[in-house]
């Protein structure tokens, strides 16, 4: 590896990797899974990791979310990263806000959980029950817990794949325009190409327990505002 002392602290800051693997392998029994992936994820990228069913994608995901202590090789991360799984796993005795608050420390986390609700377009849901949201609006309260502790790294494993059509566009949306807003590295899991291409600015394909295509996107996407996904339909 080669190391440039005389850069900046501000470059080297900006092009410091969130998080990397060397060689990562995971095992389960005699399957191995995953044989050597290396990956870099620097700030403020997003990066979709694509793959048939089974191939490695939640693994991958738990490893860099520090949830998997199996693994072996290389892994290095920054500060906690922030997950939201397919299920938005909220605690159903718990109110809105209680939920995206929970286990914050901060002195005005009340405060910060408000306006992050506001931000996924739930203000005046706080006190409302889980059960009282639709399957959408749960996911938006799982963004919200994520993203109100101000990760470097969000990581979503197949976050929209449970919604109907509709309510998946404008989810897919709400989560390019939260991340043009806060900027933390994502890495997003998805069996949907179509979905990768649309929002991510690198593809990653894992197969055969290595990957086997990383691809940085050029193109001038039409941002949030023009996105054709941005008309919401509130009923
Ligand atoms: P993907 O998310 O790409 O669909 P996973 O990472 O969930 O794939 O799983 C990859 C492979 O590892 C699958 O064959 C799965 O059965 C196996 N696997 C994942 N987690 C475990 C586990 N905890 N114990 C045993 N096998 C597992
Ligand atoms: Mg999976």
């Amino acid at each position: 590896m080669s190391t440039t002392a005389s850069t900046t602290a501000s470059t080297a800051t900006s092009t410091a990797p969130v998080v990397s693997l060397q060689g990562v392998r995971r095992a389960f029994g005699d399957t191995e899974v995953l044989r050597g992936v290396d990956l870099d994820i620097r700030a403020g990228e997003f990066v979709a990791l694509l793959g048939h069913s089974g191939s490695g994608k939640s693994t991958m995901l738990r490893i860099l979310a520090g949830l998997d202590a199996g693994a072996t090789g290389g892994i290095r991360t920054g500060s906690e990263p922030a997950v939201v799984f397919q299920d938005p796993r909220l605690l159903p005795w718990r109110s809105v806000l209680d939920n995206v608050v929970l286990g914050l420390r901060t002195k005005d986390a009340r405060e910060q959980g408000r306006a992050m609700l506001a931000e996924v377009g739930l203000a005046g849901r706080e006190d409302a029950w889980p059960r009282e949201l639709s399957g959408g609006q749960r996911q938006r309260v799982a963004l919200a817990r994520a993203l109100v502790r101000e990760p470097d790294l969000l990581l979503l494993d197949e976050p929209f794949s449970a919604l109907d059509a509709l309510t998946r566009i404008s989810a897919q949306t709400l989560v390019q325009d939260l991340w043009q807003r806060h900027l933390p590295a994502v890495l997003m899991v998805t069996h949907d190409v179509e979905e990768a291409l649309l929002l991510a600015d690198r593809v990653l394909v894992v197969a055969d327990g290595k990957l086997v295509h990383d691809e940085r996107l050029d193109i001038e996407r039409p941002r949030a505002r023009n996105h054709p996904g941005i008309v919401e339909r509130r009923v």
